[in-house]
């Protein structure tokens, strides 16, 4: 196997393990580091736009985290997180429906690092995950960093296609794999915004349950939708099928690195085990921080204050597209970050994106979010972070870069 991809000049590259074969930095990283100049309109990202957060709501809680449990605070915690804070969380995810109890919960630095206790517990080299396609290009790199393939499953606008499901299920059995998880994403997809709708939900389920497969429910956006509230969660009618993802980094700030994970009670405790051999606890201050703001702050308004500047820019984007690239097709987001636009078949989106970069705008390449190598004619535009003005400049960008290529 070809370790550590392509860094010959690396005097330790012989020594580093099998698994960081799929530690190759993307090709489209180097892109990105342009991307980020402040004249560039990146539609490429997902940063939660934080500036909505007001800064006083942290300071308070920030100052009463000191002043009032600093010995807590500053101290190592609960392998499992601080009850406190896991009882705060059954209340946030009691809005979508989910009842757990505090013991449910394990603590996590961030759900990013639930994906990777998961991993951890149950992949092994040349296991499957089973993974809507496109999916969330990080959670992908986790999957293959423990040497797992991942199989897609079709999607269409009402999420993953459950006969496709059924099908690649029969398939993979058929060739003799072992499927460990289905990996999904159901409300606001990462990367192309669409939900799963609740007859789906029900019916992945069961297909889940008739083939012994666990379901990793990943939820970052549920609570970020613009009109109704989304379906109910998986895990609000499956206690025993379904491991169940959380995080505050949208709802409230990412730099706090806390999310959690619910699990079913046998491999809860393996999740705590891991969790201890890999943090020993999740940081105590970042804990105490957010139990703070949910009890001191209006952290349900602050939520519609969210979703409301998220709606604008949505529109904004939704807007710009109508106006810009009327003969392309797009999926139409009610909740969350992402739009997934679809270009005409011949054209490549990575190979776009030099030229996008030159006109100052830049967005991530559909094959990002593929293990396969689909997505060519498709890209992920994000509208979480640009202001609405900067959006609509951004698609206006990109559809001299488009209709330039379409036209050649
Ligand atoms: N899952 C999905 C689908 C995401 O989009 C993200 C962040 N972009 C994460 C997990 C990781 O989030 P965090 O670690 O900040 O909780």
């Amino acid at each position: 196997m070809d370790k550590a991809q392509g860094n010959n000049l690396d005097p330790w590259y012989s020594h580093y393990a099998e698994r960081t074969a799929g530690l190759s930095a993307s090709e489209v990283r180097a892109l990105f580091a342009v991307a980020s100049r402040p004249e560039v309109v990146s539609l490429a990202g997902g940063m939660p736009f934080v500036s909505a957060l007001p800064q006083e709501l942290v300071l308070t809680a920030v100052e009463r985290t000191v002043r009032d449990h600093g010995a807590v605070a500053l101290q190592y915690g609960s392998g499992q997180g601080s009850p406190r804070l896991r009882e705060q969380i059954l209340e946030v995810m009691a809005l979508e429906g989910i009842h757990a109890g505090v013991d449910d919960v394990v603590v996590t630095t961030g759900s990013q690092h639930a994906l990777e206790l998961v991993s951890k517990l149950f992949l092994d080299p040349g296991d499957v995950v089973i993974a809507e396609g496109p999916s969330y290009v990080t959670a992908l790199v986790v999957f293959r960093s423990f040497q797992a393939d991942v199989a897609h499953v079709e999607m269409d606008e009402l999420g993953l296609v459950p006969q496709s499901l059924r099908d690649t299920i029969a398939r993979l059995r058929e060739q003799g794999r072992t499927i460990k998880f289905l990996y999904t994403i159901p409300s606001f997809q990462n990367p192309m915004g669409v939900t799963l709708s609740w007859e789906r939900r029900m019916e992945v389920l069961e297909i889940a349950r008739e083939n012994d497969i666990l379901v990793v429910e990943d939820n970052p956006y549920g609570l970020l939708y613009f009109d109704q509230a989304p379906p109910q969660a998986m895990r609000s009618v499956d206690e025993d099928g379904v491991i169940y993802l959380g995080t505050f980094s949208k709802t409230l700030a990412p730099g706090l690195r806390v999310g959690w994970a619910v699990a079913p009670h046998a491999i809860r405790e393996k999740l705590i085990l891991a969790n201890e051999a890999a943090v020993l606890s999740p940081s105590s201050f970042a804990q105490t921080v957010i139990s703070e703001y949910l009890s001191t702050a209006d952290w349900k308004g602050q939520i519609n204050t969210f979703r409301d500047v998220y709606r604008e820019r949505r529109d904004a984007m939704l807007g710009a597209l109508n106006e810009q690239l009327p003969t392309l097709s797009w999926t139409v987001p009610n909740g969350g970050f992402y739009i997934w636009l679809t270009l005409p078949n011949n054209m490549d989106s990575k190979a776009m994106l030099p030229r996008a970069v030159k006109e100052l705008v830049a967005y991530t390449p559909g094959t990002a979010f593929f293990a396969d190598g689909n997505g060519r004619n498709a890209m992920r535009l994000s509208f979480c972070y640009p202001s609405p003005d900067f959006i609509r400049e951004g698609i206006r960008r990109l559809a001299i870069v488009i209709n330039g290529e379409m036209s050649l």
